[in-house]
């Protein structure tokens, strides 16, 4: 029987080198890092604070370009490109998810997710409103269009900053710290979320601080100085909505407040589908 064929590659970094340069001080923030993610992995990016994580999302966002190194986005060569060329790749290739959610205050839900295909120079789409609609359902805010983000909660805050990097339909999301700024139980909503995404095929790469958080994606990379320590799958993820369950069973009075489970304790599939 023939071996089966991996799935392509979405990013390969080779010999990635960052310093930052101040004129008095020189960082070497990155040291050589060499990275392949699959199409419909899902990695998480661990390690302390000045490791070099931040660094290393930039620069797979195309936010910031390596010293040195090779980086292939999506079978497509990355360094070297102008600013234009990586705004549009940016556009075109990535969604990305902050600690800080980062919604225009004084714009609506709907407002906010529509906004990447407001800016999208290259595929004018028919329907941008449409499309934020759908991507807002698919987050299980049908219901908060209208809403301005002081309106909502943290966690219904950032599932509408994940509809705004799931409206372009992105190769790749990425997440820097998306948990950090919720408290536990709305971490976990947020991590049901994302591996429902997974599941149905979109690859992510999300830096956390948190190991439990870690624990829901199926392959952790561990940063230290500039460079890649420890590089292994997860042996069994931990399921999200199990988790969720499994909270609630603790405290059943939170049910009622929960958005993501319904009264029976069941995962509210219509949320992420
Ligand atoms: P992490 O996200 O893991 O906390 P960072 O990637 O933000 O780490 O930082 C890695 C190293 O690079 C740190 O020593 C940090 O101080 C330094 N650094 C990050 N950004 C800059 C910058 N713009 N200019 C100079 N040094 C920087
Ligand atoms: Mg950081």
């Amino acid at each position: 029987m023939a071996a089966p064929i991996a799935p392509p590659p979405v990013i390969q970094l080779d010999g990635i080198h960052k310093v930052y340069d101040s004129g008095e001080t020189t960082v070497q923030a990155l040291r050589g890092v060499d990275l392949t993610v699959r199409r419909g992995e899902f990695v998480a990016i661990m390690g302390a604070s000045g490791s070099g994580k931040s660094t290393l999302m930039n620069i797979l966002g195309c936010l910031d370009t390596p010293t040195q190194g090779r980086y292939l986005l999506d079978g497509q060569r990355v360094d070297g490109l102008s600013r234009n060329a990586l705004a549009d790749l940016r556009n075109q290739k990535l969604g990305f998810v902050f600690q800080g959610f980062n919604l225009l205050a004084r714009t609506s839900a709907l407002q906010n997710v529509e906004l990447p295909l407001l800016y999208d120079r290259t595929r004018g789409r028919p329907d941008p409103k449409a499309l934020a609609k759908a991507a807002l359902q698919r987050v299980g805010l049908a219901d908060r269009l209208d809403h301005y983000p002081s309106q909502l909660s943290g966690g219904q805050q950032q599932r509408v900053a994940i509809a705004r990097a799931l409206v372009t339909e992105p190769t790749l999301l990425l997440a820097d710290e998306p948990t950090g700024n919720l408290d536990s139980r709305t971490a976990i909503e947020v991590m049901v979320l994302f591996q429902a995404l997974n599941r149905q095929g979109i690859t992510l790469v999300l830096v956390t601080h948190e190991l439990d958080i870690a624990q829901y994606a199926t392959r952790v990379i561990d940063v230290r100085d500039g460079r890649i320590r420890r590089d292994a799958p997860v042996l069994g993820p931990h399921s999200a909505s199990d988790d969720l369950v499994a909270l609630d069973a603790e405290s059943p009075d939170s049910l009622l407040d929960n958005p993501m489970v319904g009264a029976a304790g069941e995962s509210r599939p219509e949320a992420v589908t």
